[in-house]
């Protein structure tokens, strides 16, 4: 299972707001789905594909679902580019959805892992439980 991407970025509010003012579904309270700071979430990938977060998910299944922001950082600057984007179309057998974009790098979002919880994992139970605690223990 790949472990997600570390990488993480400052989303440009004035840009954001006018991506987001442009969708017509929005809704009111729009800007709480700006943060400003975002992680990629997709599995680890190489410097080919772009950072990316999905923000926003539209709810009108006529239109694009997915709300975005994807960046790429140049020295210690990053360029982002908001875009709506189709679903990956993957399901579970359980019938989970991906939540990622139609044509994202390998591992859907629910074979991507938290690398500190993939770090956890491998520790010894008794270590493991001294740092999550015994309520987080299975
Ligand atoms: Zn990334
Ligand atoms: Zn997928």
């Amino acid at each position: 299972m790949p472990l997600q991407c570390t990488a993480f970025t400052e989303v440009p509010q004035v840009d954001g707001a006018a991506a987001l003012l442009a969708i017509p579904e929005i809704e009111d309270d729009w800007w709480e789905v700006l943060p400003e700071v975002a992680l990629c979430e997709l599995g680890e990938h190489d410097e080919t594909t772009e950072h990316a977060v999905v923000l926003w998910y539209n709810l009108d299944l006529a239109r694009p679902r997915l709300w975005m922001v994807r960046w790429t950082d140049v020295g210690r600057f990053a360029i982002h580019r908001f875009e709506t984007a189709a679903q990956c179309l993957a399901r579970t057998p359980g019938v989970e959805e991906c939540l990622f974009f139609a044509g994202h790098p390998l591992g859907h979002s629910w074979e991507v892992k938290d690398p500190v919880m993939a770090t956890l994992e491998e520790l010894p139970t008794s270590l493991r439980r001294r740092i999550l605690g015994p309520k987080d223990e299975d």
